[in-house]
């Protein structure tokens, strides 16, 4: 594989600010600093401009598009689901998201996506998938999820997940906001049933997450020895406290609710989805604020697909975080190192650093000034030592 040198770059990553070029060979960063000697690869002359980790997207759902309720997606075929979850990959590859993990599908899709990306087939970011979603019969997200009845239940479910390939299991331990007649303030699967699916993740590898707004909800999920807890609405101080004694990771999803309010039902989205949506919004801001200033871990994550919450639009997540109390700097490093580690993949991605994999962006102004840098300048993107966005003259020096 050809490499690539990046010339005259201020890095930006969680190890703060520097200048220097970047080599990069065989899809890792494999120099930084004065470079003098290029050899046939091409150069990237990225001169005043910065140099990030790409960004790392803690939840996504390929198979939602984002249009004013997913439930359309019961009127879809899998083959079409196929497609776009396909489309959607790639365009939140080249929104600079190199690294994604998916919430939820139907029918293995996501999976097989992220295999057909792995297999060079198509272009998308390195992939993590959870399968279908482990639901209580009848509960929220049930016109696609893995409905379940009892922990032997939800044992079975996990298996049949793990049985397809998937990453990480994904539990529903509350109502939530986009299904009709289920409340984000109840429980819904009880504790042992999350219990069974932790337990049989254990056994073959694989953490869980589990979506979580109500308090019962989140204290099953918690009890039960969940990874990471998505949403997080009505987190009070003790149920802090069980985040950072457990390290348990928070992925808050701001964006979603403040989609579906900025629509609304003018843009058509169920005016069931808007009530609960505004009620959601400014009781999660606070909880999430809270959670930054008690120091617990925060990952990066969208609900992208969600009403109005479009695939390629992820970076705004950032905007918000940093809306809601975070420093951009905390901002970056929740959607690259921190995300990582929850991923377990830290070691190789979220740092422009030698030895990591080549997952960069080039953006003409510096993200620590203003977040929003992401989505209006980003300049170039890079996964994998490949250049997926960007100039085709190198931006000649
Ligand atoms: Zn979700």
């Amino acid at each position: 594989m050809a490499g690539l040198v990046i010339r005259g770059a201020t890095i930006v990553d969680a190890r703060g600010e520097r200048s220097g070029d970047v080599r990069i060979r065989d899809g890792r960063i494999v120099e930084f600093g004065d470079i003098r000697e290029v050899g046939d690869e091409p150069v990237l002359a990225a001169n005043g401009r910065y140099v990030t980790p790409g960004l790392i997207d803690c939840h996504v759902h390929l198979c939602y598009e984002g249009g004013p309720s997913p439930q359309v997606m019961a009127k879809k075929t899998d083959a079409q689901l196929a497609i776009e979850a396909a489309a959607h990959a790639r365009a939140t590859l080249l929104a600079g998201v190199t690294t994604a993990r998916d919430c939820g599908g139907r029918g293995f899709v996501e999976t097989l996506v992220r295999d057909a990306i792995r297999g060079g087939l198509i272009e998308g970011p390195r992939l993590f998938t959870s399968g279908h979603p482990i639901v209580k019969k009848g509960g929220h997200m049930s016109y696609y999820a893995r409905q379940t009845e009892g922990p032997a239940d939800c044992a079975t479910a996990a298996k049949e997940q793990i049985a397809m390939g998937v990453d990480w299991l994904k539990v529903v331990a509350t109502g939530g906001i986009t299904s009709p007649n289920v409340d984000p303030k109840v429980a819904e699967l009880t504790e042992e049933m999350i219990r069974a699916v932790v337990e049989e993740g254990r056994r073959a590898g694989k953490p869980v997450a589990a979506h979580a707004h109500g308090g019962d909800g989140i204290r099953n999920a918690l009890a039960a020895g969940v990874r990471s807890l998505e949403h997080g609405t009505f987190l009070d101080e003790a149920m802090i406290g069980m985040l950072l004694r457990d390290r348990v990771y928070l992925v808050p999803t701001l964006v979603a609710t403040r989609a579906m309010i900025d629509a609304g039902t003018a843009k058509g989205v169920p005016e069931f989805a808007v009530r609960k949506a505004s009620e959601i919004d400014p009781i999660r801001r606070r909880a999430f604020a809270e959670c930054v200033k008690r120091g617990v871990r925060i990952a990066m994550g969208t609900d992208a697909g969600t009403p109005f919450n479009m695939h390629g639009e992820n970076p705004r997540e950032l905007e918000l975080m940093v809306e809601a109390g975070m420093t951009p700097a905390q901002a970056l490093e929740a959607s690259t190192v921190t995300a990582a580690k929850m991923l377990g993949i830290d070691a190789d991605v979220g740092l422009v650093a030698p030895g990591h994999a080549a997952d960069v962006l080039v953006l003409a102004r510096n993200p620590l000034d203003d977040p929003a840098a992401y989505r209006s300048d980003l300049a170039a993107v890079v996964r994998s030592g490949r250049l997926v966005l960007g100039p085709t003259d190198g931006w000649s020096q």
